[in-house]
């Protein structure tokens, strides 16, 4: 089976697992795993910013800060796509009763005047809002790239207004391959950014953080607050450095195998699929209605043998990762002029 659900699906390699198995531990809600330590300390380097706190997921990165940012009540401005409103479980309004206001972008991307507009003026009635959340890339846009000049333009916004910032960096280092443009420079205009080492960069567990030093102390104690406090995790912190050192060069091998994959979509008929839309690592492509509807298309993916997510009515998501070689890039393509021929329709 080749699986492009998603870039969560990679396994550790026979390297990582070593590397695990040789990792120095401690307590580390003592602050005494030095392997937990080096990680956050390497994170923080790579962005910019003075310190970074290892958390279990990408959810409770996004979580503690936005706990830390906004009070209950408080209005925070995602986009309408964002991971945070679509895929946490709610967890914004059960763990930190605010209300999300949800603004539509374009493939994931926000217009300075939308933005604007939403922002809530001082009056009794109103919320305040006090946080805008971006990501990067943003994963239902079809891995789109958000561009620095645009950043900086909503960042201006946000600060003239007295809001906070924080960066959803899920998939951070596939914007750094795509553009060459630094991690740091993405991170600078934010008060907190979080980022996957269990997406593209390959590792079984993790997320970190990354903010100024006055703001680690309350991150630490709302980690322990939220259940995230961990021991002897400089095992899971391994994996992580060996990512970040072995796993952040290739990513750009990921994002032409997805420009390759969209082509040869593009060329089955009855695919609707834009190659020159693909900025990363993820394919969006659509499939005409003559060829079946959305369940029974991935049955046939499944039975030609290879898998892949619905992301709506007979539209799909293909993502490449690390463990998916230009070889099986090429079967992919074959496979999906199997499932989508017209000699499957039944
Ligand atoms: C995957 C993802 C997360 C975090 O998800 P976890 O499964 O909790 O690690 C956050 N934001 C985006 C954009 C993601 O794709």
């Amino acid at each position: 089976m080749i699986d492009l659900r998603s870039d969560t699906v990679t396994k550790p390699s026979p390297a990582m697992r070593e590397a695990m198995a040789q990792a120095d531990v401690g307590d580390d809600v003592y602050g005494e795993d030095p392997t937990v330590n080096r990680l956050e300390c390497m994170a923080a380097e790579l962005l910019g910013k003075d310190a970074g706190l290892f958390v279990p997921s990408g959810v409770m990165g996004n979580q503690l800060c936005i706990r830390l940012h906004a009070r209950p009540g408080d209005e925070v401005i995602v986009e309408s796509l964002s991971h945070i409103i679509r895929y946490e479980g709610g967890s914004a309004s059960s763990l930190s009763g605010v209300q999300l206001m949800c603004v539509p972008g374009n493939r994931g991307i926000l217009a300075v005047e939308d933005v604007k507009a939403v922002i809530r003026k001082p009056d009794l009635h109103n919320p305040s809002t006090t946080l805008l959340c971006l990501e990067q890339t943003h994963n239902c846009g079809g891995g789109t790239v958000y561009p620095l000049s645009t950043i900086h333009e909503l960042a201006e916004i946000a600060r003239s207004n007295g809001l906070a910032l924080h960066l959803d960096g899920a998939r951070l280092f596939n914007a750094v391959a795509a553009t060459g443009i630094a991690a740091s420079d993405y991170a600078r205009p934010f008060d907190t950014v979080s980022f996957c080492l269990s997406k593209a960069l390959g590792a079984p567990v993790g997320s970190l953080i990354v903010s100024d030093g006055k703001h680690m102390t309350t991150l630490r104690r709302l980690r322990k607050l939220f259940g995230g406090g961990m021991r002897q995790v400089g095992i899971l912190a391994a994996a992580g450095i060996y990512a970040l050192e072995h796993h952040v060069g290739r990513l750009s091998e990921d994002h032409q195998h997805a420009k390759r994959l969209a082509q040869v979509l593009s060329n089955i008929p009855g695919v609707q699929c834009e190659p020159d839309e693909v900025e990363t690592n993820m394919v969006l492509f659509r499939v005409a209605e003559k060829l079946g509807t959305t369940d029974e298309l991935l049955a046939h993916c499944r039975e030609a043998g290879v898998l892949l997510n619905a992301v709506g009515n007979r539209a799909f998501r293909a993502v490449t990762h690390l463990d998916v070689s230009a070889a099986d890039i090429d079967e992919a393509g074959r496979m999906f002029a199997q499932a989508f021929s017209l000699a499957n329709v039944r």
